[in-house]
């Protein structure tokens, strides 16, 4: 299936953004994962027109509103995006979706990566329980979890291998299954060796046939390398354009002020932008 658009995010930002593409008639893909930095204010009072207002409410309001104007919303860790001369692929766990331009609203979520992490990707690391999963039936992995959705991963992983879990920052871990164990150590870097593949720790360094690493975000870097990132911000000119042709970025990833007025403004732009350069693809 192509999408004329796929928006990263359901934040404030991605959310506008769904709304003015579906102004103007593109098929629209929202793929949102965690939660994020909206569904964490308690209250928000300087928004126009919603005074007093939750972070979720806020999220559930205008996520209605979207659907309600035909977005698609899919739950999900968007974790490739891949140019394809034209159009783009997005790698959301296991499937694969087409858009003719993407919309970057992924809020400021920093990750940094585990050393040799992103080099070892597809050879004995995974960012998907349920992709790759089925490569270890039978053998040993270990989960890297930081919270949001690690614990769940691990107890469906816990159920065809055997699996050791490593908090690599400090969340709840009480759900996990029984037969789980816990490595009480602080992960530093993955390496490849003849024994498997090695998690490097401040204390000991553990052994398994692959390293899961599971976290509600993904690096930039890794998302799409191609991407310009200056000062830790994704750098877009004022029509919300990021320096790949066809991919735009809106909200706090592009830069302070963090509010959401700033996000919903940014959103609204970079649709507006991306049905131009839709256009102007089809004509040429
Ligand atoms: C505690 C707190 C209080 C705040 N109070 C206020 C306030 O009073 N007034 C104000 O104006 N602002 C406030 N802010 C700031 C405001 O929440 C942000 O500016 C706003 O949420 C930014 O919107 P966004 O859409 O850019 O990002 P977010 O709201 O962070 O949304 C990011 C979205 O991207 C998704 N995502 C990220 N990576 C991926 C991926 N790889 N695949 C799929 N989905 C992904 C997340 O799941 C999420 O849906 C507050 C923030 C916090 C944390």
């Amino acid at each position: 299936m192509k999408y004329d658009v796929i928006i990263v995010g359901a934040g404030p930002a991605g959310c506008s953004a769904a709304l003015t593409a579906r102004q103007r008639n593109l098929k629209t893909l929202v793929v949102y994962n965690a939660e994020g930095a909206m569904e964490k204010a308690h209250r928000v009072d300087n928004y126009p027109g919603m005074p007093n207002i939750s972070g979720k409410e806020f999220i559930k309001i205008t996520r209605e509103q979207m659907l309600e104007a035909g977005a698609e919303l899919r739950k999900g860790l968007v974790q490739k995006i891949v140019p394809m001369g034209g159009s783009f692929s997005c790698l959301v766990e296991n499937d694969i979706y087409e858009a003719s331009s993407i919309i970057l609203a992924c809020g400021t979520a920093r990750v940094r990566t585990l050393q040799n992490e992103e080099e070892l990707l597809g050879q004995g690391v995974s960012y998907c329980a349920t992709c790759d999963g089925m490569f270890y039936r039978g053998k040993t992995v270990i989960v890297v979890g930081s919270g949001g959705e690690s614990v769940e991963e691990a107890n469906y992983l816990a159920e065809i291998t055997k699996v050791k879990y490593c908090s690599e920052k400090k969340h709840d871990t009480s759900k996990l299954n029984e037969n789980i164990t816990l490595i009480d150590d602080k992960p530093r870097s993955i390496e490849k060796s003849d024994e498997g593949m090695k998690l490097i720790c401040d204390k000991l360094e553990h052994v398994a046939d692959g390293i899961f690493v599971i976290r509600p975000a993904i690096a930039l870097t890794q998302l799409l390398p191609e991407l310009e990132v200056k000062d830790g911000s994704v750098y877009v000119d004022k029509d919300m354009a990021t320096n790949v042709n066809g991919v735009f970025a809106a909200g706090d990833m592009v830069g302070q002020p963090f509010q959401v007025a700033k996000a919903t403004g940014e959103g609204n732009i970079a649709a507006l932008s991306a049905s131009k350069y839709i256009k102007q693809a089809e004509n040429e």
